[in-house]
């Protein structure tokens, strides 16, 4: 079972007139969805920062709808998926939809806020995006803040709502905050730095303090992510993969692609039915059992929310 554990549909289907089932400006839309091998996917709440502070959590709020009206709602074949179970009980013909949120920005300093949008189905939160918000600093400001007092109520909140707790775009201090106090660590969209030197992504010593606390982390698919100079192609992302694996995170990988997040594309893997590329690849370069961890085993077994 394939899972990716970040793309930006909603953003896209907010700020466009986008048609969701079939649209060439979009990267992942239902009918490529439905031609791909991806069997899950999460989708993110992610309110840019050009909004301002007072209609953020309105226009989250419209992204909740957004996702219920566009890709839940309408198609029965699509599920939306709010505990493990939930991820377990999908038939051969279905596929599921995650809602997440890509930064807390949107929630201000209201711990209410953040509690309905879990209400609503939010099940991975990552604290962050490029901006700086109430709860931490993002990694794009160099030496950056960690956790705030409100921060720690937010991962306690998540703690006890068996969500999830995302790191992608989170300051160094933060993130080791975050290991320090959540239960349940991911990173949704984040490569290797030793592979590819950009802040977005992490170093050794982040790789083995998710690994030791168990956490998961999605390889993404933006190009300046996965290799430094052009051309990026699919060998680049396996690449990736084998330093993962090489730093002992077999079962701890999977992937977040970051379509509809991002404006250029790696070759061969420009939209979700690319991914096909992404299988074959994976089927040639590794065993059957580390693929099956890889494409959604890991991501699976580590979903934290159980209690309905
Ligand atoms: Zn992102």
């Amino acid at each position: 079972m394939l899972i990716d554990a970040h793309c930006d549909l909603l953003y896209q289907l907010w700020r466009h007139a986008y048609d969701v089932n079939q649209s060439n400006k979009l990267q992942f839309d239902l009918t490529k969805w439905r031609n791909s091998p991806v069997r899950i996917q999460a989708f993110a709440i992610f309110v840019p920062d050009d909004v301002p502070a007072y209609k953020q959590y309105d226009v989250a709020l419209k992204m909740v709808e957004l996702f219920y009206e566009k890709i839940i709602v309408p198609n029965p074949d699509i599920v939306s998926i709010k505990t493990k179970k939930d991820i377990e009980n999908i038939a051969d013909h279905q596929r599921g939809a995650i809602l997440t949120l890509e930064g807390c920005h949107p929630i201000g300093r209201d711990l209410n806020k953040l509690k309905q949008l879990i209400d609503y189905g939010v099940r991975i939160v990552g604290l962050t995006w490029n901006n700086n918000n109430a709860i931490a600093d993002s990694i794009d400001h160099p030496h950056g803040k960690g956790l705030s007092s409100f921060g720690h109520e937010v991962i306690n909140l998540l703690n006890d709502e068996q969500i999830w707790t995302d790191v992608s775009h989170l300051s160094i201090k933060g993130f080791y905050d975050v290991i320090a106090t959540a239960h349940d660590v991911m990173a949704s969209h984040s490569n290797a730095f030793t592979v590819c030197p950009h802040r977005r992504n992490l170093d050794d010593q982040q790789i083995a303090a998710l690994i030791k606390r168990d956490g998961w982390i999605g390889v993404t698919f933006v190009p300046y992510f996965t290799k430094v100079n052009e051309p990026v192609e699919i060998d680049d992302v396996m690449k990736q993969i084998d330093y993962f694996l090489k730093r002992g995170a077999r079962e701890h990988l999977g992937f977040g692609s970051d379509f509809d997040g991002i404006l250029t594309t790696i070759q061969n893997l420009e939209t979700v039915e690319d991914y096909v590329n992404i299988v074959e690849a994976l089927n040639k370069r590794y065993d059957k059992s580390t693929v099956k961890q890889i494409t959604g085993e890991n991501f699976i077994r580590k979903f934290p929310r159980i209690k309905v």
